[in-house]
């Protein structure tokens, strides 16, 4: 595929060259009352222009966003007014951005006790909410955020940053496996659903091929289906379930002929499955790095080296198991500040992910910060008897590695015992149970018990997620 979906193209070419800036006049970039494509083609020509900046720069500007964004809290919500007094620091005065870390890490709980007292009691002009979203954690109950027309102008931004980035030829069709809300959506049939746009965002300001949409709640042999159907250049889906239609396409010897590239959104992607993906489907996979609550966070490189911040979204912190910044090259956890929510400000949000930060300056010449590579979830950690707590990627590695089990989910219910639920492959025998006895029992370094249970199919949670491994213990 080409880049051609640079921002120049497309029917908004001749767009005012000037932003009438109607948002909080302490955004940096430009904020409108709406979401329209000539707003976002707007926007996105900014963030397309800021990239090249230098590293200085970029972080200089961040570094003013932030310090609107504290000031506006501060002055605003409840919560953080308390917060940023009692840790004595003054947004006015700040020298630099390690000020930051004086203010404590927001957790899950933070968020689901202090829903009322985070909220701005005021919103700059022009800024309205717009959807309160709930997230779902693995052990925790839902957590409830808000957005506003500024966040949800610059998602629709990133979306297209993300695709030009990636080079997709915005002619070519789009198949979209993933989770769709309305209960009466279409795509929730077995058949999917047929658009003549991409829709959204990237529909709206670009003139583009047909779109294919199915949910993601739908049998992999139907979605198997639905893709011979409609033949695409572009997939876009969950890691985890474009594993499982890899395996299944590979089992069956089916080739997709037109497709040039599968994009992995909504779970983090473990390098070991980025290259099972690329091998069973012979394109590359292009990466989105993301959460509901600040949107979007990273996305590859195009020039191959990892991926990159936006910047221009989120602040992005690498930190330590006692909350101090890690050396570049060290995994610590993604502590995120979304720089645009005026409405809901989520500062120094621990998002339960670890990434690993790169000091150098990317050979591309983008001046945005670099990940190397976004490790796993916290959610992904499982509890030793001992009290250590370990990465369980070598446990996927080895339970993929077996090539009996199609689909598992892990459960670790107490600091003695795990269950495992697996959806087999032909073939799969009380041998294959003992093989992973061992390995779980070499993972915790315990005799731990073991219980499977065998299923057809494994459901995701509500949201479409699927999390393979989850720890009940404490
Ligand atoms: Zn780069």
């Amino acid at each position: 595929m080409n880049a051609s979906g640079s921002a120049e193209d497309g029917k908004h070419r001749s767009l005012p060259a000037e932003f009438e800036l109607r948002g909080a006049p302490s955004y940096s970039f430009p904020a409108v009352a709406s979401s329209s494509s000539a707003s976002v083609q707007i926007l996105v020509n900014k963030l397309l222009e800021n990239e090249w900046r230098s590293r200085s720069e970029v972080k200089g500007r961040q570094f003013g966003q932030l310090q609107s964004l504290l000031r506006f809290a501060q002055g605003h919500s409840p919560f953080y007014a308390d917060r940023i007094r009692s840790c004595g620091l003054d947004p006015g005065t700040m020298g630099g951005v390690d000020e930051l870390q004086r203010v404590p890490l927001l957790t899950r709980v933070d968020l689901r006790d202090n829903f009322e007292q985070i909220k701005c009691r005021e919103l700059p002009p022009g800024t309205v909410v717009t959807e309160e979203l709930a997230t779902s954690g693995s052990t925790s109950s839902p957590v409830r955020v808000l957005t506003t027309n500024v966040t949800a102008l610059m998602w629709a931004a990133l979306n297209v940053r993300d695709h030009v980035w990636a080079g997709l030829d915005p002619h070519g069709s789009l198949a979209s496996i993933r989770h769709f809300s309305r209960g009466d959506h279409p795509s929730r049939t077995r058949q999917g659903v047929r658009l003549d746009s991409w829709g959204g965002t990237f529909g709206a300001c670009f003139v583009t091929g047909p779109a294919y949409l199915m949910d993601i709640s739908q049998d992999v042999e139907d979605q198997i289906s639905f893709l011979l159907k409609a033949n695409p250049d572009c997939l876009l889906s969950y890691p985890t379930n474009l594993e499982m239609l890899g395996r299944r396409l590979g089992e069956r010897r089916i080739e997709l002929p037109r497709l040039a590239v599968v994009l992995a959104v909504g779970e983090v992607l473990p390098p070991d499955m980025r290259h099972s993906i690329e091998a069973a489907f012979g394109t590359p996979v292009w990466d989105l790095y993301s959460s509901v609550e600040v949107g979007y966070i990273a996305s590859q490189c195009p020039g191959g080296n990892g991926y990159h911040v936006h910047e221009e979204n989120v602040l992005v912190e690498i930190l330590d198991e006692d909350d101090q910044p890690c050396r570049p090259g060290e995994p610590g956890k993604v502590v995120v500040t979304a720089l645009m929510n005026y409405g809901f400000p989520l500062i120094r949000c621990d998002l339960g992910d670890y990434a690993v930060a790169v000091e150098e300056p990317c050979r591309c010449g983008r001046g945005l910060m670099s990940l190397k590579e976004i490790v796993g979830r916290q959610r992904g950690q499982l509890l030793l008897p001992d009290g250590r707590v370990k990465f369980s990627s070598d446990l996927s590695v080895a339970f993929r590695d077996m090539g009996q089990i199609r689909q598992f989910k892990v459960t670790q219910h107490s600091r003695d015992h795990v269950g495992m639920v697996i959806v087999p492959m032909e073939g799969f025998a009380d041998e294959d149970k003992r093989k992973i006895t061992e390995e779980f029992h070499a993972f915790f370094e315990f005799p731990i018990r073991v219980s499977f249970t065998l299923v057809s199919r494994i459901e995701r949670t509500p949201g479409g997620k699927y999390l393979d491994f989850v720890c009940n213990a404490t």
